[in-house]
């Protein structure tokens, strides 16, 4: 994407996307860009006082508050009208904008409409929905789009040096928020829990039914986690699948989402989970090379290798 602030410059913009689909950092960025003495087609050099301090969030011109609340905002305001000390432009670079209480966006409106000339805010938000629609109408909104969780399960996983599977989960049962996530990957519970959820797959894969339903009873004890549990099962076993069969896919998807509506309506969740474990454990029945590395099986072939750590023996 081409930087919005390289070319006429709004007054503010809200970068708005789910959790981590890259906007705080392109909100970071952007934040340089504005302040930097010798951008480059919009972007920030990155060497620079000017960056340099804004990396290290103390550039006299600009501001990073920290609150949502009224308080803050009148703090803000406050600010707003002392002209910026080294360059031309002030800027207001604001996490979570949709975490402002109504009364604090209220207070906030009026300056994000008619701003001092050489202030910018830079809004960014997880919850698009969730932003006060005034203050929403009068931002220019530069969405992002979700990244692929494995993907950034592997960046993190790299950063935090874990395992892969640690981070997709840690991701997954911290709402895909990756400050969240990380802390919780050095909480032992977090490894522990990536273990058992392999043990699981590695059960409705290559055991007989009784496992499946033995995972069930196991998962059923992870109260509110097993939704995000069973989230993490469907991903696991479709690693383990060997190329990509749509019919299968298919399969994968309806049962996640069929578990989803009974888990969400409060069925008997037990039953729920039990369901979903014997439906992920006939649909990988009729899979004809599980437990193959990609590429190496063909139909009718089972090779022992390439299986995860908690691969076991074929059950009852
Ligand atoms: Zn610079």
């Amino acid at each position: 994407m081409a930087p919005l602030w390289s070319r006429r410059v709004s007054h503010a913009y809200l970068l708005a996307g789910p959790p981590g689909a890259g906007q705080r950092e392109a909100a970071q960025a952007a934040a340089a860009a504005l302040l930097c003495r010798q951008p480059r087609e919009g972007a920030p050099c990155g060497t620079c006082a000017a960056c340099r301090q804004v990396a290290a969030r103390t550039h006299p011109d600009l501001l990073v508050p920290e609150g949502h609340g009224i308080d803050t905002v009148r703090r803000v305001l406050a600010a707003l009208p002392l002209r910026p000390q080294l360059g031309s432009r002030k800027v207001v670079l604001w996490f979570d904008i949709d975490r402002l209480t109504p009364q604090a966006a209220n207070a906030l409106l009026k300056s994000v409409e008619e701003p001092p000339a050489f202030v910018v805010f830079v809004f960014t938000t997880d919850h698009p929905t969730a932003v006060l629609s005034t203050l929403r109408s009068r931002c220019r909104i530069v969405p992002f789009r979700p990244r692929p969780r494995e993907d950034r399960a592997r960046e993190l996983a790299e950063a935090a040096g874990t395992r892969l599977e640690a981070a997709f989960w840690a991701l997954r049962v911290n709402g895909d928020a990756a400050p969240q996530a990380r802390a919780y990957l050095d909480e032992p519970a977090c490894a522990a829990e990536a273990e058992a959820l392999s043990q699981v797959a590695a059960a409705l894969a290559h055991g007989g039914l009784v496992d499946a339903l033995d995972a069930a009873r196991r998962l059923a004890e992870w109260g509110d986690k097993a939704e995000a549990a069973a989230d993490v099962l469907i991903w696991l076993l479709r690693r383990q699948e060997a190329g990509d069969d749509p019919a299968r896919r298919l399969g994968w998807t309806r049962a996640l989402a069929d578990f989803r509506r009974a888990w969400q309506a409060n069925a008997n969740r037990s039953l729920a989970l039990e369901v979903f474990c014997a439906r992920c454990w006939a649909i990988a029945r009729r899979a004809p090379c599980l437990g193959a590395p990609a590429g190496a099986g063909r139909p009718g072939h089972r090779t022992t290798g390439g299986r995860g750590a908690g691969g076991r023996p074929r059950g009852r």
